[in-house]
């Protein structure tokens, strides 16, 4: 099997050398929010699949509408005038799930680089039926992630996701990010660095000319860039700049929506009301690719009064509206809601907050602990903590290696630790996650 996997599995976001050189953990079962591997061992699974696995691994309410579903209608379209009964019904549990975000028409994606796509895709077309046509710019935040496509590559923040790419869509502008460890302006108060951000984000509008910008993309907590929570005022202060130059505003919660900042959305969160809003991941908790993008009843009313017919939307997936997924994302809406999954990110998310910070006094490995927003933290791991300088691969590997030999599956990415479990795990699951970094960090320190 390792040997296999390293030879014929090409894996997303890892080179084929170092799946050779340290065989990846293969995993081969998952119960509650712990996952077992070939070798037999069972440890927390700190990273909740990919940010997605909300409610754990043996959600038995999901299995069984996936089962149901399967024997009732295995697939029907939702194209041109057909549709099904199961994303009916789950269209009018997210239009009431997602009501106090002002969204209320939902179209149906495969998952979340999808959903980038669509939600982009629209605000031009919101634009261009509205006799905008000239608003074909999008900006974004330095660290933002949004997924793979060419329109999510070409806003993502990280200039890694880009370069292999490039030429990506042109007009797509990058804003610093309120990331107080590391900024351009070196500035350490949250509320000063997001008043600063907000600055840079008038003068690029401004340099830009604000009639040739479509929409301004970001997560309302910067996830896959290092858990980067903005200061409160920051995105309410975005919001009122989109609005003030009819800029769309769309809200990425493809990790942020359904619970894990605490809030049911990333936006509510902040206060917010996006145009759109992306959604994937947890809202069928892993057990299915789907996704979907919300949009606001103002939005979607601009394209159904389009009386020249352009407002019929050009774009769609065979899987959209896959009724498999709607009915594993009803289930899913179910039980998130029965169990109030957010409250107990925000109570764990506080303990595995607060447990990190006591790290942060005795492993001088960690620069930075991030997090206090829910079930999304992160560990800066730096070299030197006076110069700040990225730790070494091998350092931060053994952190991981030993965590998990330790009994807890934790993500790495850069120089970053990422802790995204699933919003069911107890307070006895944190104080695993916290004892294994502990090992990892005093073996690697
Ligand atoms: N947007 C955000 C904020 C994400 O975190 C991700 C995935 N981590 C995506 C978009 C892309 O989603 P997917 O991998 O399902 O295509």
């Amino acid at each position: 099997l390792k040997e296999n996997n390293a030879r014929h599995v090409w894996h997303p976001m890892a080179h084929t050398a170092d799946s050779l050189a340290n065989p990846p953990d293969i995993i081969v079962g998952g119960d509650g929010v712990e996952i077992t591997d070939v070798d037999g061992n069972r440890v927390v699974d700190a990273v909740g699949g990919l940010w997605n696995v909300n409610l754990g691994y043996s959600c038995e309410p999901v299995k069984r509408a996936i089962s149901d579903q399967l024997d009732k209608l295995p697939y029907y379209s939702i194209f041109r005038g057909t549709t099904n009964d199961a994303v009916i019904e789950l269209s009018t549990m997210l239009r009431d799930f997602f009501e106090p975000d002002g969204l209320s028409r939902a179209f149906f994606t495969s998952g979340g680089s999808d959903s980038v796509e669509v939600a982009l895709r629209l605000a031009r077309q919101y634009h261009k039926i509205r006799g905008e046509s000239g608003r074909i710019k999008f900006l974004s935040l330095k660290k933002g992630y949004h997924g793979t496509h060419t329109l999510g590559a070409s806003v993502n923040g990280n200039a890694n996701f880009r370069t292999a790419y490039e030429p990506l869509m042109p007009g797509c502008y990058h804003i610093p990010a309120p990331y107080t460890y590391r900024n351009p302006f070196n500035e350490t108060d949250p509320q000063k660095l997001a008043q600063l951000c907000l600055s840079a984000l008038e003068d690029e509008i401004r340099f830009q000319d604000p009639s040739t910008i479509a929409a301004f993309i970001m997560e309302p907590v910067l996830g896959a860039g290092g858990v980067i929570p903005p200061h409160e005022s920051f995105m309410p202060g975005v919001r009122e700049i989109c609005s003030k130059h009819g800029i769309l505003l769309v809200s990425d919660e493809v990790i942020t929506a359904f619970g894990r900042t605490g809030s049911w959305t990333g936006a509510r969160h902040w206060g917010v009301q996006p145009d759109l809003l992306c959604c994937a991941k947890a809202i069928t908790n892993g057990y299915f690719p789907f996704g979907a993008v919300m949009v606001a009843e103002g939005v979607a009313e601009v394209f159904e009064k389009d009386e020249t017919g352009k407002g019929s939307i050009g774009s769609g997936y065979t899987y959209s509206g896959h009724p498999v997924g709607a009915a594993a994302a009803i289930a899913c809406l179910h039980e998130t809601e029965r169990l109030n999954v957010k409250d107990n990110a925000a109570a764990r998310g506080k303990q595995l907050h607060e447990g990190l910070r006591k790290l942060f006094m005795k492993h001088e490995l960690i620069g930075d602990v991030r997090g206090g927003h829910g079930l999304m933290c992160a560990l800066e791991l730096v070299a030197d903590r006076a110069t700040k300088a990225p730790i070494d691969k091998a350092t931060i590997g053994k952190v991981h290696r030993t965590a998990y030999d330790n009994g807890t599956m934790v993500r790495v990415s850069g120089n970053n630790i990422i802790l995204s479990p699933p919003l069911v795990l107890t307070e006895g699951h944190v104080d695993t996650i916290l004892n294994a970094l502990d090992a990892g960090l005093a073996a690697a320190g």
